[in-house]
C-alpha cells in the first residue's frame, strides 16, 4: 500500500481551528483513506492519506479536482478529469467526511458559479449548437449534420455520455419478428396505450404518439450507424410488455460509442469541459449559447438553431426537493454528476414552460452502496421474486416502477432482497457476470433455501413458506398479489440473492415541447430557434415511465430536434 501521497489544498488556514474527519472508501484498486478539515462551514483541506491507485494516473486529476472543490467550496464541481473511478471514489469519501462534520447535502452541493474571464471571450460560428453530449444531444447532432449543418456539441463534463452511458439501456419498440415466436403480440397502438396509461394519463398524448410510432425507425437509425442489437426481447423492469431490446453491451456504452463515432465521421465538433451558461436571444429568436471552458467565456453562435439536450435534474438536491420534499440528499441517486438541471433553468429564464416537474422517478432496484443501476441479478424481475427483511413477498414484482418503489420504501429499512434460482438465465455472458458479482461479494449464492435464509439473516421457515407459496402460484398461474408474469418456480439450486433499494433515477418533467421538439413558452407559443430533446423535456412519460422508454425517447426526439434545428432559418 502506498502511503503519504499528499494532495493538499489549502484554503484560509490562518486562524482556523480544524476538525479533521478521516474516512475510507473503495477506490479502483482498493481502499482510499482521506482526511477533510473544515472550519465552521468552510472546507479547508483535503488530504489523501493512503491509497493503492496508480500514482501517475491519479495525482494530477485528483489534485485538479480537489483544488476545484476548495475553490468552489462545493462538490457541485464540473471538472472531473481522467482517472474517473478514483475521482468518483474520492468525491464519495469527501461527501462522507463532510456529512460526518455536520454539513447538510444542500451545503455540500451548493451552487457554484465559476469566475469567468469576460475579457478573453472568443466567438465561434455554427449552424446548430447542441447543449449536452448524452444520447439525445449526440443523436440531434448527427441528424443536424446529416442535413448538411455545421454542428457543435457542448458538454460540461470531462467525458461525454451523461446518464445514457450509465443506463441499463433497454430500447422499447414493437418487433413482430422477435415477439411472435415467443407468443408475444404487440402493436403500436398497444405500445401507445400502455405508455399513456402507465404514465397515469399525465403525458401529452401527441408526444406519446410520436414516441411510440417512431421508436422502430429510431432503432433502424441506430443500426444504420452500426449499433448491434442482441436477439433477445424482454420485459424491462416496469416495462408493461416484452418489447425491450438490448444492444450487445447490455448497457449504454455501445450506444454512446456508436453515436460519438458518427459525430466524428460527420465532422461534428464536440467540446468537453464546456458548460453552457446562457441561451442567447435577439429579437425573440435564439441565436446562440454562451459557454465557459476552463474559466474562459466562449460565444457559440447558432445561425439555424439551438438544441437543448442537457438531461434532467436528479443530482440537484435543492431543485428536486423543490418539487418533492421527500427526495432529500440522503436518498440514493443513479444519475451522472452533470445532471443538475442547468438546461431547465436556462430555458425557464427565456420564458419556457415547465411541465410535470413533480414527477420524479425512482428506480426500485438501485445498488444499495452507490445508487447505481449495475450489480443486479440478470432477469431478476421476470424470473425471481422480491422479499422484505422478514423474507416475505410484499408486491407483485411486475408492477410499475412507481408502485414498486413505493412498496419498497414502505418496508422496514426501505429495501428488498431480489431472489432467483438457477433458471434465471440461459445466456452464458449473464451467467459469467453473475458469478463475478458473487465473487465481488455483491450477490449471495446458496445451495439451499436454508443456507440462503442464513446468509440473508431471515427466518428460514418464513422464507421457505414464501417460496413454496410463490411456486404454487406459478403452478396455478394465479398469484394472490396479482403478478401476471409467472414464468418459473424458484426450486433449482443454487439460489442467488442481492439487496436493492430505490434510487432517484429519472426526472420526468422538464421544458414543454411540441411534436417538432420546439420549446414552448408559458403562453403556449414557440420560442423561435430553440429545440429540446431527452430528459430535459417533460410531457413524454407523464407521471410514471415505462421501463425501456427512455432510450427511444432520446433517439426519436433527438432525431427530430436535430433535423428541425438544421432546417430552421
Ligand atoms: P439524455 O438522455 O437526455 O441525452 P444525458 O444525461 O444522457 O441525457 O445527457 C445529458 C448531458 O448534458 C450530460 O452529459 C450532462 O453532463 C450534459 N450537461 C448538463 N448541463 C450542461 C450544460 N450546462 N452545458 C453542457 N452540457 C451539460
Amino acid at each position: 500500500m502506498k502511503k503519504g501521497l499528499l494532495i493538499v489544498g489549502l484554503f484560509f488556514l490562518v486562524g482556523c481551528s480544524s476538525n479533521p474527519q478521516e474516512v475510507s472508501v473503495d477506490g479502483y484498486n482498493g481502499e482510499i483513506v482521506l482526511q477533510v478539515k473544515v472550519n465552521h462551514d468552510k472546507i479547508e483541506e483535503i488530504e489523501i492519506l493512503q491509497h493503492q491507485e496508480t500514482q501517475e494516473v491519479v495525482e494530477k486529476p485528483l489534485q485538479e479536482m480537489i483544488d476545484h472543490i476548495l475553490e468552489a467550496q462545493s462538490l457541485n464541481v464540473e471538472v472531473i478529469s481522467g482517472a474517473t473511478d478514483t475521482c468518483h471514489a474520492v468525491l464519495q469519501g469527501i461527501e462522507k467526511a463532510l456529512l460526518q462534520a455536520g454539513f447538510s447535502y444542500e451545503q455540500i452541493y451548493r451552487p457554484y458559479t465559476p469566475i469567468v474571464q469576460e475579457a478573453t471571450a472568443k466567438s465561434k460560428q455554427y449552424d446548430v449548437v447542441v447543449i449536452g453530449a448524452g444520447g439525445a444531444g449526440l443523436t440531434a447532432a448527427i441528424s443536424a449534420a446529416k442535413q448538411g449543418a455545421k454542428v457543435a456539441v457542448l458538454e460540461k463534463m470531462n467525458e461525454i455520455g451523461g446518464n445514457t452511458v450509465q443506463a441499463t439501456a433497454m430500447y422499447n419498440c414493437v418487433d413482430d419478428e422477435l415477439q411472435h415466436p415467443l407468443g408475444i403480440y404487440d402493436s403500436e397502438e398497444i405500445f401507445f396505450q400502455e405508455t399513456y396509461e402507465g404514465g397515469h394519463r399525465q403525458a401529452k398524448p401527441e408526444l406519446v404518439r410520436v414516441l411510440t410510432s417512431q421508436a422502430d425507425e429510431g432503432k433502424q437509425f441506430l443500426e444504420s450507424l452500426g449499433l448491434k442489437f442482441d436477439t433477445v426481447i424482454d420485459n424491462c423492469l416496469g416495462g408493461a410488455h416484452a418489447r425491450g431490446h438490448y444492444s450487445l453491451a447490455h448497457n449504454g456504452t455501445d450506444y454512446i460509442q456508436v453515436l460519438k463515432q458518427a459525430c466524428l465521421d460527420l465532422n461534428v465538433d464536440i467540446y468537453t469541459n464546456t458548460a453552457a451558461h446562457e441561451i442567447m436571444k435577439v429579437n425573440d429568436t435564439v441565436v446562440g449559447v454562451e459557454a465557459v471552458n476552463e474559466g474562459n467565456k466562449i460565444i457559440f453562435e447558432a445561425t439555424s438553431g439551438v438544441v437543448l439536450a442537457s438531461g434532467g435534474f436528479a443530482r440537484n438536491v435543492e431543485m428536486r426537493m423543490q418539487y418533492n420534499r421527500l427526495l432529500t440528499g440522503e436518498m440514493l441517486c443513479s444519475n451522472a454528476r452533470g445532471n443538475v438541471g442547468d438546461g431547465i433553468i436556462m430555458a425557464e429564464k427565456l420564458g419556457a414552460n415547465l411541465i410535470g416537474m413533480e414527477y420524479i422517478e425512482l428506480y426500485p432496484m438501485g445498488d444499495v452502496y452507490d445508487g447505481g443501476l449495475r450489480n443486479s441479478i440478470p432477469n431478476a424481475i421476470n424470473h425471481g421474486i422480491l422479499v422484505n427483511y422478514l423474507g416475505e413477498r410484499f408486491i407483485r414484482e411486475d408492477a410499475n416502477r412507481d408502485e414498486l418503489s413505493t412498496a419498497l420504501l414502505n418496508q422496514n429499512q426501505g429495501f428488498a432482497y431480489s431472489i432467483v434460482d438457477d433458471d434465471y438465465s440461459n445466456n452464458e455472458n449473464e451467467r459469467i457476470y453473475l458469478e463475478g458479482l458473487v465473487l465481488m461479494g455483491q450477490v449471495y449464492k446458496a445451495d439451499s433455501i436454508k443456507e440462503l435464509a442464513k446468509l440473508l439473516e431471515v427466518d428460514e421457515l418464513i422464507l421457505k413458506t414464501t417460496i413454496e407459496k410463490y411456486n404454487q402460484a406459478v403452478d396455478e398461474q394465479y398469484d394472490l398479489l396479482g403478478r401476471e408474469t409467472l414464468y418459473n418456480k424458484i426450486d433449482r439450486a443454487p439460489y442467488y440473492a442481492t439487496m436493492k433499494k430505490p434510487t432517484i433515477h429519472h426526472t420526468l418533467g422538464g421544458v414543454e415541447i411540441n411534436e417538432k421538439t420546439q420549446v414552448l413558452d408559458t403562453q403556449g407559443h414557440v420560442i423561435d430557434g430553440l429545440y429540446a430533446a431527452g430528459e430535459v423535456t417533460g410531457g413524454i412519460h407523464g407521471a410514471n415511465r415505462l421501463g425501456g422508454n427512455s432510450f427511444p425517447d432520446m433517439i426519436v426526439f433527438g432525431r427530430i430536434a436535430g433535423e428541425q434545428a438544421a432546417s430552421h432559418s
